[in-house]
């Protein structure tokens, strides 16, 4: 089955909806990273809610980060996503072994631990739009439901799970962003927080089946549901030799001329997907030459 976001509106286009099936590009995550269960469940979620507020963005270039920087253990967790369903992101410690919050529960709030939630979207205007709430549970959906309703002023419901398997691997992961728009009836969001307090999380309704499509349907079908755009996401890196050149160029001269000196190419890592690229003394010289 494919990843993808279905976006959709209701009550009369007072409501919008998102939601994803995320369960290939949270397996591929965990490939890249190598990430302990409580870490895939901690970036699977950060990546769900990132490609669907990446499908909120209309431009053609736009990019969106989300950067989690808590003082758990997991540190720092950076996601960027576009407005074609690409997203990708890491984890400053992939490697993060804590004890269940209760059976069957990994702990991702105790993980993230307290700190700091950004949201950076580059809408191609002269200053990227840049909003910082406090991490409130580190469990990612509380968090984001608070950093859409505090910042953006967008009242918003938000569920994202991770199931990961008995043997580390992912078995289902997805999510949902519902957001009142400012004209909505006090009556609909009744309705809805009657169906949000009842609701099974979003992997168990996965694990019997529904698909993202069926998860809106459970919430907004008595609301006049209608689903207005399907769209695939994938885990999609997209770097580059020369992309990560860049990142070569916050080294001084004086320490390169140093690697130079050590007469060895030197090998930089991609942070998003691992890719390796070598730089020879030869390019690094030139480097040095064109600064
Ligand atoms: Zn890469």
């Amino acid at each position: 089955m494919e990843d993808y976001i279905v976006r959709a509106t209701a009550a009369d286009d007072t409501v919008r909806a998102f939601a994803i099936r995320s369960t290939n590009l949270t397996a591929e995550a965990r490939e890249i990273h190598h990430t302990f269960p409580v870490v895939t469940a901690a970036l699977g979620r950060l990546l769900s809610a990132g490609a669907m507020m990446g499908s909120m963005m209309k431009g053609e270039n736009d990019k969106l980060t989300l950067q989690m920087k808590g003082d758990g253990p997991i540190a720092q967790m950076t996601v960027t996503a576009d407005s074609h369903g690409n997203v990708k992101g890491f984890p400053a410690n992939p490697s993060v072994d804590i004890p269940l919050k209760r059976a069957g529960k990994l702990d991702v709030g105790g993980a993230i631990g307290k700190g700091i939630f950004t949201v950076i979207m580059d809408l191609g205007l002269k200053e990227p739009y840049n909003g910082q709430v406090e991490i409130q549970t580190g469990e990612i959906g509380d968090d984001l439901a608070y950093y859409f309703t505090v910042s953006e002023q967008t009242p918003s419901a938000v569920g994202l799970g991770v199931m990961v398997d008995t043997d580390s691997s992912v078995k289902h992961a997805g999510g949902f962003i519902i957001q009142m728009m400012p004209d909505v009836a006090e009556e609909t969001i009744e309705a809805l927080e009657a169906k949000l307090s009842g609701a099974d999380p979003v992997t168990t309704m996965m694990d019997k089946g529904m698909s993202p499509e069926d998860i809106l349907e459970y919430y907004l079908k008595d609301l006049g549901l209608k689903i207005t755009e399907k769209q695939p996401v994938r885990y999609h890196c997209g770097c580059s030799k020369e992309k990560v050149a860049g990142a070569l160029a916050t080294i001084s001269t004086d320490d390169l001329k140093d690697l130079i000196n050590d007469g060895e190419e030197i090998e930089v890592k991609c942070y998003f997907c691992n890719s390796a690229y070598k730089f020879s003394t030869a390019e690094l010289e030139e480097m040095i030459e064109s600064r």
